[in-house]
């Protein structure tokens, strides 16, 4: 074999599965298919730096834009609840420069060990008998060549092949596909420390987004259920007047453009197989509530460069070896994905009624746990009615 393992995509799962694999002992080879590491962005660029510290990630450097108090969420008739990042246990802490992130996580890897090559796209799995062993690759002057290894790691993102090459289900819903607009403003006047979600009015299940780097910079964008538009211009329509209603924003210039698809399905039954396993979004390890994937990747990634620095040490790729990956990552956050995955498919039912009267009652009686286990709970005692609209499905 060439390497222990070959890691597709320097995306966050990638990275930091190349990270511990090599940690771990493995003979690891990164591959990405852009010429620089996380180039060009797509991203909102909020993240909750709380599960990067809990896998060893310094929260020092140059990705870091601004950390933020907490988040203000706006119900659709203007209702607000602040939550404070003490208690926030969700998704958003810190807003970065996802580009540098990217490469810082990558450089991590290559501390550590791993090899890491730019400019080199993954066009197919090499195969013995039944058992992956390897890819194809094509570099960036079209020479193409073969890579054998114990296993292949698909950590290439949204649009994944590995997983299709594999043979494994990643077929996808159309009713679960998100899709998403983000324009970056400068130019603004706007409070810095808090992150805001606006719950859209008139489109059920839409919502809107402020990730601000800066008093005068921010990412304003928008994630609508594809399955609730008649066409994709209605998403823009939705930004735009939004951000024409909110004179803070209005006043701004917008510098980038952002558009695509985001999966809120439920994760993968089945994210190993012999010689071959799926982090992050190719697993369809994101939030359905927020579509924040970043963490989830990197917790992921941790648990699988684990597993192959075990299976690296026993010489065992095999699929009940690679299968203690998908029962593992399941015990981090399985319970959650769950929780979300339904909660989001309930909410983008409920009137936007209910939800102006949700948040203005998890305002009125405070907010100490803002989970959707939380938010049963303050339901249950306040508004039993509105708990047996959305409740019974969660
Ligand atoms: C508009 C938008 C806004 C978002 N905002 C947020 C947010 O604010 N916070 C958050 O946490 N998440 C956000 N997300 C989701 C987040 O971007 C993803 O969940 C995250 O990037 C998943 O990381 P990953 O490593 O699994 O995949 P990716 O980051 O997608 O990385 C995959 C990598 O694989 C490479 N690759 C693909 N195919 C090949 C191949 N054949 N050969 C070699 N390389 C290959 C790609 O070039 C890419 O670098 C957003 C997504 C979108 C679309």
């Amino acid at each position: 074999m060439d390497y222990d393992t070959v890691v597709v995509g320097a995306g966050p799962g990638g990275s930091t599965t190349a990270r511990f694999a090599a940690r771990n002992g493995a003979r690891t080879l990164l591959l990405e298919k852009r010429e620089e590491i996380g180039v060009p962005v797509r991203c909102g660029e909020g993240i909750a730096p709380r599960w990067l510290e809990m896998i060893d990630v310094p929260l020092e450097g140059d990705w870091i834009a601004n950390r933020v108090r907490g988040a203000k969420i706006y119900s659709p008739n203007g209702n607000s609840l602040t939550i404070e990042d003490d208690n926030l246990g969700t998704e958003v802490g810190m807003v970065i420069h996802r580009d540098k992130l990217d490469q810082f996580l990558a450089k991590l890897a290559e501390d550590d060990g791993a090899e890491v090559r730019t400019g080199v796209t993954v066009t197919d799995l090499l195969w013995n008998g039944e058992d992956v062993c390897g890819v194809k690759i094509r570099d960036s002057n079209g020479k193409e060549s073969e890579i054998t290894c114990g296993v292949v790691v698909g950590a290439d993102g949204f649009e994944s092949q590995v997983g299709r090459w594999a043979n494994l289900p990643t077929h996808r819903k159309p009713a679960d596909m998100c899709g998403a607009l983000q324009y970056t403003l400068i130019d603004l006047d706007i409070d810095p420390e808090y992150c805001e979600f606006y719950l859209a009015k008139g489109s059920k299940g839409a919502y809107i987004w402020s990730f601000p780097k800066s008093s005068d910079e921010s990412n304003v964008g928008i994630g609508c259920m594809v399955s609730r538009v008649k066409n994709p211009g209605e998403i823009k329509v939705l930004l735009d007047q939004f951000i024409e209603n909110h004179e803070h924003f209005s006043k701004g210039k917008c510098v980038d453009i952002q558009g695509g698809g985001v999966s809120l399905s439920e994760p993968l039954e089945k994210t190993a197989g012999a010689g071959v396993i799926l982090v992050g979004d190719a697993a369809r390890q994101i939030d359905s509530i927020t579509g924040g994937g970043v963490a989830n990747a990197c917790l992921s990634g941790e648990v699988a460069g684990r597993i192959i620095g075990k299976a690296t040490e026993t010489r065992d790729y095999s699929k009940e070896a690679m299968q203690e990956y998908d029962m593992e990552w399941r015990k981090v956050m399985e319970d959650r994905l769950y929780h979300s995955y339904l909660a989001k498919t309930k909410l983008t039912e409920v009137e936007p009624e209910s939800i102006d009267t949700v948040v203005k009652t998890m305002a009125d009686v405070g907010v100490e746990e803002p989970t959707v286990a939380g938010i049963l709970a303050v339901l249950e005692k306040h508004h039993p009615e509105i708990l047996a609209e959305i409740g019974d499905l969660i």
